[in-house]
Parts: C-alpha cells; structure tokens; sequence
C-alpha cells in the first residue's frame, strides 16, 4: 500500500507549518497520525524536499532517531501558532516549550553568508536531526517576521497554513480538497433553511 506521505499535499506555504500538517486533520478532532515510524520522516523530509537528493540518501542512511521526540516537537510547534491562529496572540507558556526546544537546536547552527545576505543556518555535518534543526529556525523566523497575523488554520481541516493571498481571506488549507467541502455543507445549510422558511 502506498505511503499517504508520498502525496501528502504541501499547502502549508512554510516548511514548519507543513511539518506540522502531518495528521491527517486537526479538526473536529486529531486525523491520522502520518509519522509513526522514523522512515515515515525521512518519507517526509524527502518529500518536502528539504535537502537535494544525494543528500538526502546520505541523511537516511544516518542511524534512526527518535520518532517519539518528531512528534513531540512537532506538537509543541502546533500549540504555538495553533493558539495564535484562535486568538491573534502568543501563549507565553507555549513559547517556552518552543524556547527549549531552541536551546537544544542552537548549538548546532551558525551564521552563513548566503545568496540573501547573512542568515542563520544549521551545519552541514550530517545528523539524524538535522531536519528538525532546519525546521525550528524555520518557526523562529516565521515568529520573528511581520507575517504571523497571515497563519490561519483551514476552516475544515484544521492544518495550519501561511495565507499568502493578497488580501489575506483565504480560509482553507487547500481550495479542491477542503474549500470545496465547505462549500457544500454551505449550500446544504442554505437550502435547508430555505425549505424551513417555506
Ligand atoms: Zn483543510
């Protein structure tokens, strides 16, 4: 049976919010669970793309980590900007969690000078948790950045995603899948209330 992993949709539009979306859903209440097993992340780093190819196979072929502790970092990612998207806010608690979590990345990254100017990075050495570092830098300039009023979560699903739209209404991760969903349960309601008028 194929992989869900393998055509996971992307429609986070930032690697951390896509991590994040690796349940099947958040709402009404948590999906399928998509990383049980360590190879089910290296799955997704590949499929993300995070690192080209030949990298990648050097990567997966590091011995396994933890799989426990993705999701356990991956949770703490999604309380943070979950509470955000609910009420326009940082819960100073969840920072924490995400404050440790930094702790342990910082070490591992250092100042590279890069095609835009100076950035914060990770080492090239390979690791087995190297994408996690790549991911919580990713969060910490997501949170640094002047677009945290823009991350929403899907009105039917629950993922979270980065509204890049231009006027910053869009309301579901993806238009096909979920928009069209809503769509429909509006139009049901519409009619419903129609034949109760009549
Ligand atoms: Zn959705």
């Amino acid at each position: 049976m194929e992989n869900p992993l393998e055509t996971l949709s992307l429609d986070g539009g930032w690697l951390c919010l896509d991590f994040v979306n690796t349940v099947s859903a958040r709402r009404p209440e948590q999906g399928t669970e998509y990383l049980n097993t360590w190879s089910d992340f290296q799955l997704w780093v590949r499929r993300v793309g995070l690192f080209a190819e030949p990298e990648w196979f050097t990567w997966q072929a590091l011995p396994e980590s933890n799989i426990e502790e993705v999701r356990a970092f991956r949770e703490v990612l999604y309380e943070l900007f979950e509470h955000v998207t609910r009420t326009g806010a940082l819960d100073p608690g969840h920072l924490d969690n995400f404050n440790s979590l930094l702790h342990e990345v910082y070490p591992h990254t250092q100042l590279c000078l890069t095609e835009n100017g100076l950035q914060r990075g990770v080492s090239d050495a390979p690791h087995p948790e190297r994408p996690l570092w790549l991911i919580a830098l990713s969060a910490e300039a997501l949170l640094l950045g002047d677009r945290m009023n823009r991350v929403k979560a899907c009105d039917n699903c629950g993922w979270l995603f980065l509204d890049t739209s231009k006027n910053g209404t869009r309301r579901w991760c993806n238009m096909q899948t979920c928009g069209s969903q809503i769509k429909a349960r509006a139009y049901y309601h519409r009619k419903k209330d129609e034949n109760v008028k009549m």
